[in-house]
């Protein structure tokens, strides 16, 4: 017997010897398993115990949630403000153009509000996806296979779907979870991962029209930009003249806001607000739109290494994501069609 099959021989009477009794959460079989193995599966459920787990306090969850809540009021009133705001600066240049013009204007803002509005409230108020109760802990109602690649989320002290995942800011797991959004205050998850994005289009949308509209304003109101007499220039060529014009335009504009309107001032603010939520939102869609093109989440985008691919890169995927009525039977279909009552 060479070395390398006596360590091996060894290695197996050890384990033998030291192989101990130990319960399966999910359905409470007594197992025989190495005391050095981390974790292990159930050859009946399928559950994966971590036999070094101890049970986690979720900790300041509750001042989490506040500060979210908080943020999330925050960024309503901001909305009402540039609507509130736009409809008062705006409003009597569209009226003043003619009625017609105005009643389009008028209807447009209206239908903007109310889907940025209420899609924001869908997907920041809507549970993301609240883990449907399965039976566990009992054999033999446990049947076989049932809990397979179940986990025992620790925060919660309940079975963890294998696409589920526990956020700590939510204080529970979440199905198919993308991630947790500080925007909408919420975590981004099965249930309300379409009402997001239609709330970042519908915000989008709204943002490149107020700040087309603020533009489109602002002529009415600003007064027109003092200039210089062309001998001003004489003798200045090239780089010179261009660093000279672009100098006296940009007097003349600093000169002409001290006699803009309060109205005009407002404007400035809608538009330069306007560009760059639509800038950060639409980097945000388009991360978005890409991981739902690849049958992903983002937390399973950052979870996958290279080379280990589950899911196809399909258009199929958007399509499906917006077509099918429900993204939460989607992705879990079993377990909404035989919905148990936990019995532990
Ligand atoms: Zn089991
Ligand atoms: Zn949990
Ligand atoms: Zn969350």
């Amino acid at each position: 017997m060479d070395f390398a099959t006596a360590t091996q021989g060894e290695h197996y009477v050890t384990a033998l010897i030291e192989d101990h009794e130990t319960t399966c959460w999910g359905c409470g079989l007594r197992l025989l398993v190495p005391p050095y193995a981390p974790a292990f599966k159930c050859f009946w459920c399928g559950a994966i115990t971590n036999q070094n787990a101890v049970k986690i306090e979720n900790k300041n969850f509750k001042w989490r949630r506040l500060r979210d809540r908080c943020f999330v009021g925050v960024l309503v009133v901001f909305m009402l403000i540039v609507i509130g705001g736009g409809v008062w600066a705006i409003c009597p240049i569209v009226f003043s153009i003619s009625y017609f013009c105005g009643s389009i204007h008028s209807s447009i803002a209206v239908v903007l509000s109310i889907s940025t509005l209420s899609t924001f409230g869908l997907a920041a108020f809507r549970s993301a996806g609240t883990p449907p109760d399965i039976l566990w802990g009992s054999y033999p109602a446990v049947k076989k296979g049932e809990l397979e690649n179940f986990t025992f989320c620790q925060y919660c002290s309940k079975p963890k779907l294998p696409r589920a995942h526990h956020c700590r800011s939510c204080g529970m797991c979440i199905l198919d979870m993308d991630h947790h959004c500080p925007i909408i205050g919420n975590c981004v998850g099965a249930a309300n991962h379409r009402s997001f994005i239609i709330f970042l289009i519908s915000a989008i949308i709204s943002t490149i029209y107020v700040s087309i509209m603020s533009v489109y304003a602002a002529f009415y109101f600003w007064p027109p930009l003092s200039h210089k007499p062309i001998h001003f220039f004489n003798g200045a060529v090239g780089q010179k003249l261009l660093l000279r014009t672009l100098k006296d335009v940009l007097f003349a504009f600093l000169e002409s806001t001290l006699f803009v309107p309060a109205r005009g001032l407002v404007l400035v603010y809608l538009f330069i607000a306007s560009v760059s939520i639509q800038i950060s939102l639409s980097v945000l869609l388009w991360q978005q739109f890409c991981f739902i093109y690849e049958g992903k989440t983002y937390l399973s985008h950052i979870s996958t290494s290279e080379g280990d691919e589950t899911t196809e890169k399909d258009c199929q995927n958007l399509i499906q994501f917006f077509g099918c009525p429900s993204t939460t039977t989607r992705f879990l279909p079993i377990y909404f069609s035989s919905r148990k009552k936990h019995k532990k």
